[in-house]
């Protein structure tokens, strides 16, 4: 393992004020592994535009380092520069910078902007005020012309002025290290963090899935389906079967791990724990 491997959490923006009040229990909790910060996710067509900067400002008011999503390649060029302006202003300095998706019911000719222009938006607009995460995808997004395309994509989203990347999640190690040396292969020398999606629940994972273009290994499926009406054994298989392809990716060189929490902070800190990550002395 690398000597203070990155490490981050991400969470979606809670609604309600008992999911806010949980997501401040979960930083508190997970604080102890040092994590470079909680990023927070945005809602396909801005959905979750104000909620997402109310979340980030109150995880960064508690004293915490927080990044928020920008899914907005839908948005106008004004809208994207504006937000990414308050967020300066308010002292934030790190972005995770994504096309996103149109929200389901808008179809027609309204065109997504790529994430490597909205780097460099971001870039002409601010400099190098911003730390940029962008999105990876080891088993390739589901819109790819090809393989080598989205590598080359990823690429441009690098040269745009990204310093890291954080991959869609995946249960196949050699996807990620094989991605990594094609990303080598293509002149990709910044960092591509794993994502890591805990295994909780066997329909939604299915459903998810399906949607992102992840492949849950067959093995897998059928070991997660035997357990989907017995939720305490799937979620103990699922922390067996993710701390050791943590384990396996940080001791193949992985620059450290970005784990998607569903707001919960339990599963995450068993994983870190399991992996002996270093605590914070109290
Ligand atoms: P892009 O990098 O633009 O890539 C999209 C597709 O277009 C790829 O197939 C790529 O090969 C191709 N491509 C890229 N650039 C070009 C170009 N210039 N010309 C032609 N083709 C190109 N979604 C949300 O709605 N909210 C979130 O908060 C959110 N967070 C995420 C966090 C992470 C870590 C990840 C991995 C995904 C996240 N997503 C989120 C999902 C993401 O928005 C979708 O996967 C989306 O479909 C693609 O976004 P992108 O930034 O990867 O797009």
């Amino acid at each position: 393992m690398k000597n203070n491997p990155h490490i981050s959490f991400e969470f979606f923006a809670a609604k309600t004020p008992e999911g806010r009040e949980k997501l401040k229990a979960t930083c508190r909790e997970l604080d102890k592994f040092n994590p470079e910060f909680y990023s927070v996710t945005y809602g396909a067509g801005g959905s979750t535009r104000d909620t997402t900067k109310d979340i980030v400002l109150d995880i960064q008011a508690d004293g915490y380092a927080a990044a928020p999503h920008l899914s907005v390649g839908g948005d106008s060029q004004a809208d994207v520069i504006e937000l990414v302006q308050s967020y300066k202003e308010a002292g934030i300095n790190k972005l995770v910078a994504l096309r996103g998706d149109l929200p389901s019911g808008i179809g027609g000719t309204k065109q997504l902007v790529h994430a490597s222009e909205l780097v460099a938006l971001i870039r002409q607009h601010t400099g190098d005020h911003f730390e940029i995460n962008v999105a990876a995808y080891p088993e390739i997004h589901p819109e790819a012309e090809s393989y080598s395309k989205d590598v080359f994509w990823l690429g441009e989203k690098f040269k745009a002025g990204a310093d890291r990347a954080i991959t869609q999640y995946f249960y196949n190690p050699e996807a990620y290290f094989r991605f990594l040396d094609d990303c080598a292969g293509a002149d990709i020398d910044k960092p591509i963090v794993p994502g890591i999606m805990p295994l909780t629940n066997y329909h939604n994972l299915v459903r998810f899935s399906d949607n992102c273009g992840a492949d849950i290994p067959r093995w897998l499926r059928w070991q997660l389906k035997e357990r989907s009406d017995n939720p305490e054994d799937l979620i103990k298989y699922g922390i067996d079967v993710v701390s050791k392809l943590c384990e396996d990716l940080l001791a193949g060189g992985a620059p450290g791990l970005h784990f998607y929490t569903m707001n919960q902070w339990q599963i995450s800190d068993t994983l870190c724990r399991n992996l002996g990550l270093p605590v914070k002395a109290l």
